[in-house]
């Protein structure tokens, strides 16, 4: 047909059952199983057909449809029920936040993706869900809190698998009517839009907002009639395009994201950057203090004294870094629009890179966030030091332990990933108001009540949904790729309720070595096929498109997954999302993870399947170094890095197969009672992650560490027209001019040999260039092996320091002295960034 035009008939929601869609604008549906059943109760094949999305499943209901639920006391008795959860959640009055931050501030969270719901796809992976479930929890603890972020029309991708097992990306142009956002409304009523000039072009973004539970976040999009057309795809994708791109859509996010805060009067008084993305956040609002008649650097430190900034990779490919001429280009007009010079705006970022053979300045997002942020974290402990480590060069004479990136362990929203036979089985032991108290360690030891049967049927009866799950999504791909009938009716067996499935899922980045697990294919298979014991996997994940060694590996598990011995017993399922992830996390027995150490910061997806009772069999990387525990899972390899590659992988393959064979196979199959039982391994798993690696706690986390003092000491450096932020700025402006003329020498008279408890005095002569001496901070470094204590020298006078130092304990010591500028109201000792050694 020739279509002229489209109307949609809207249906009438009957008033016994109005409030469904208020229900569905609140992303509150997306942890909530009870409330879905609401909207696929409708009309069960649109809501699979629509994923899972209840605003489009009710705006295409069957009226008659409607009119029979409203009349159907079950329903209804159903739909009361969730509307009265629903109420008491958005009203609670003593959340969290009330009882133990009544005083905090207004936080602003900035990040490129978000990851809520499958029906939403707006997000890659890991940081998106990192994201998405930061909010989540935001929520549930009644923080006050705003996010920001990208509406992507076209989403990331659609992943679609060939007869021959590669890659392929859909885009689908979203129907955005069909979304649960709303346009976002100024005071006056009026849809906000805001304005961003980009190189030499105004771009306008519409913003629009999505409501998740008690916190909003903000949407940009510039699809919009006023743009051109290339400006109207500036957030069609995700990660898409070139490095061109990709700065624009930072200004975006950093730019457009502030003023869409203020245009919407939105309080906020700490800002969080997530990711170098969202670095640029920092131009707008170093700006809006520029205009008020502040100079460049006060404004630097105004603005930087409430900005956290959390880095999530090591990986090069999330710390991106642009030339100087690309920023030009784009951001030309900012030094100017900033009362300073480019090299001192660039200079806050530099870090140059290697390309074509020379050193070329670069622009990195990285460094720049760590200079316009007064507190920076990393994901797990180990993710922290590797931090340290990376960006330790920033910081010349520093050592990698001084450098101030702390951490904070991710976490996952438990009720987003939590099936609801296990929140039901829960619900038997743990207390009523457990899902207000899930960082609370000691109520999940009630977990241990749960008995075997009770255990192994909710996990039957999830791995029997996963399996039918698998055999649909394989039956649709084979149809797609015209394979026969023989093939088609096959995927009726894949896989086997009975089988100790384990499950490998993320996104197919090189670092995580999805296939490890082939290296030693005839090992594998006797693995897999043992005619008593037998073992099966699902594996699933998305390479991004530019990613052919990422598609090489999706396909070299397709084509293992068709040879005969592995045929239905091994399986890779194409579009990896929110809902295949449910799935997986809540129907595999098992959670296979095997970065190449130390590059997984964290990792998440292994806490969901802890959540629903599959234990972890993960290399001790990111956030499983920290949550294994010898009882509620198992490890691969070691706890160390290897100079090759190859030899790594040998020995990190060699123990999975051996660990598989011999403690899991047999654990899974035996009939151990006691500590030696499955059941005991799932219990460990539920209660000690459950807990610890909440999103929950995460949160707390931030708040009490970050969010708090940051909001404390940006309101007083920013107090009275910034009186301390220029203090600071304009010391800081004063010792790096005078630093280069300072000196300093020492000595210490140290004996050849000592006995412990001895003392030495160490003393040093400062010509401190017109510093104040008591701005300097003069330090013997004593380093004995792995340790290093700091001792202060004292001032005495005549520019000299020292001090009498205890040598404690036995060992060879060095020792060192060096100066560094320091006054009080600095975040931390390397802010100014100087250090002089003697
Ligand atoms: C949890 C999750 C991830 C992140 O998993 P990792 O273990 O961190 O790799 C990625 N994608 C989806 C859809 C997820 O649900």
């Amino acid at each position: 047909m020739n279509v002229i035009g489209k109307v949609t008939v809207l249906p009438q929601l009957p008033e016994a059952i109005a409030r469904l869609s208020e229900l569905a604008y609140n992303l509150y549906w997306t942890w909530t199983p009870h409330a879905q059943d609401l909207y696929s109760t409708l009309d069960a094949a649109n809501w699979e057909r629509f994923q899972h999305n209840p605003v489009r499943t009710l705006l295409e209901a069957d009226q008659a449809r409607l009119n029979e639920v409203a009349a159907d006391p079950e329903y209804l008795a159903k739909y009361k029920q969730v509307m009265a959860d629903f109420d008491a959640y958005m009203n609670k009055k003593d959340t969290w936040a009330a009882k133990n931050a009544p005083e905090m501030k207004p936080v602003a969270y900035f990040s490129m993706e978000y990851a809520y719901h499958e029906s939403l796809p707006i997000y890659s992976g890991g940081l998106g869900v990192l994201a998405g479930d930061h909010c989540k929890s935001a929520s549930d603890l009644g923080i006050p809190f705003t996010a920001v972020g990208m509406l992507f029309h076209q989403g990331y991708f659609r992943q679609l698998f060939d007869k021959d097992g590669w890659q392929n990306e859909a885009y689908d142009d979203l129907d955005l009517t069909t979304l649960p956002i709303k346009p976002a409304l100024n005071a006056a009523g009026e849809e906000v839009k805001v304005k961003v000039r980009i190189g030499s072009r105004d771009v306008v973004s519409r913003v629009w907002t999505l409501q998740v539970g008690r916190i909003r976040v903000l949407l940009l999009d510039t699809n919009v009639p006023e743009n051109s057309e290339e400006d109207r795809k500036l957030t069609a994708r995700l990660y898409g395009g070139n490095q061109e791109l990709r700065v624009q859509q930072y200004i975006l996010l950093g730019v457009a994201g502030i003023r869409a805060l203020r245009a919407l009067n939105v309080p906020a008084t700490v800002y969080h950057m997530n990711e170098g993305h969202a670095a640029l956040m920092a131009l707008e609002r170093i700006r809006e203090v520029v205009e008020t008649g502040v100079d460049f650097r006060t404004a630097l430190e105004t603005t930087a004294s409430s900005t956290l900034f959390t880095t999530h990779t090591p990986v090069a490919a999330g710390n991106d870094a642009f030339t100087y001429e690309l920023m030009d280009k784009y951001m030309g007009n900012w030094p100017a629009m900033l009362s300073t010079s480019r090299d001192e705006l660039y200079g806050l970022a530099r870090h140059d890179q290697f390309w074509d053979n020379h050193w070329v300045p670069s622009f990195s997002m990285t460094v720049f966030a760590l200079h316009v942020s007064r507190a920076a974290n990393g994901v797990s402990e180990l993710h922290g030091e590797v931090s340290r480590e990376m960006w330790n060069f920033l910081y010349e004479g520093a050592a990698p332990e001084e450098v101030a990136i702390g951490h904070i362990t991710n976490g996952a929203h438990n009720l987003t990933f939590t099936s609801q036979a296990m929140r039901d089985l829960l619900s038997t032991v743990l207390p009523t108001d457990w899902i207000e108290r899930l960082e609370d360690e000691e109520m999940w030891k009630a977990v241990e009540q749960l008995s075997e049967a009770q255990l192994g049927d909710v996990q039957r009866e999830m791995k029997r949904e996963m399996v039918q799950f698998v055999r649909g999504r394989q039956r649709e791909q084979m149809l797609r790729n015209g394979a026969s009938a023989a093939d088609v009716a096959f995927t009726d067996t894949l896989l086997s309720e009975d089988v100790l499935t384990i499950g490998f899922a993320r996104r197919f980045a090189t670092y995580k070595r999805a296939t490890l697990l082939f290296r030693d294919k005839a090992r594998l298979s006797r693995i897999v096929n043992d005619p008593e014991r037998p073992v099966q996997f699902v594996f699933a994940g998305k390479a991004h498109p530019a990613d052919n060694p990422g598609k090489a590996f999706i396909q070299e598990i397709y084509k293992v997954s068709q040879e005969p011995e592995f045929r239905g017993k091994i399986v890779i399922l194409e579009n990896y999302d929110m809902n295949v992830a449910r799935h997986l996390v809540q129907g595999v027995d098992i959670w296979l993870n095997n970065p190449r150490r130390p590059l997984e910061a964290s990792g998440t997806s292994g806490m969901k399947a802890s959540f629903n009772g599959s234990p972890n069999f993960s290399v001790l990387d990111g956030w499983w170094r920290e949550g294994y525990d010898d009882t509620n899972g198992w490890p691969i390899g070691e706890e160390r890095e290897y100079a090759d590659l190859n030899v790594q992988d040998d020995a990190d393959s060699f123990s999975l197969y051996s660990t598989l064979e011999g403690q899991i196979v047999p654990r899974y199959y035996g009939k151990g009672t006691g500590d030696a039982s499955w059941a005991h391994t799932v219990r460990r798993s539920i209660q000690t992650v459950s807990p610890r690696f909440s999103m929950q706690r995460q949160v707390i986390d931030y708040t009490r560490q970050y969010y708090i003092p940051l909001a404390v000491r940006g309101e007083s450096v920013a107090a009275a027209n910034s009186v301390k932020a220029r203090q600071i700025a304009e010391w800081k402006t004063w010792v790096r001019q005078q630093w280069p003329h300072t000196q300093i020498s020492a000595q210490a008279n140290l004996p050849t040999t000592a006995k412990p408890g001895e003392t030495v005095t160490v003393t040093a002569n400062v010509n401190p260039a017109g510093i104040k001496p008591e701005d300097l901070k003069v330090e013997a470094i004593l380093k004995r092996g792995e340790h290093q204590t700091v001792v202060p020298l004292q001032y005495q006078d005549g520019n000299v320091f020292s001090a009498q130092i205890p040598l404690n304990d036995s060992g060879l010591y060095s020792v060192g002295v060096r100066m560094l500028p320091h006054i009080d109201g600095l975040s931390n000792d390397l802010e100014a960034g100087l250090i002089k050694w003697a």
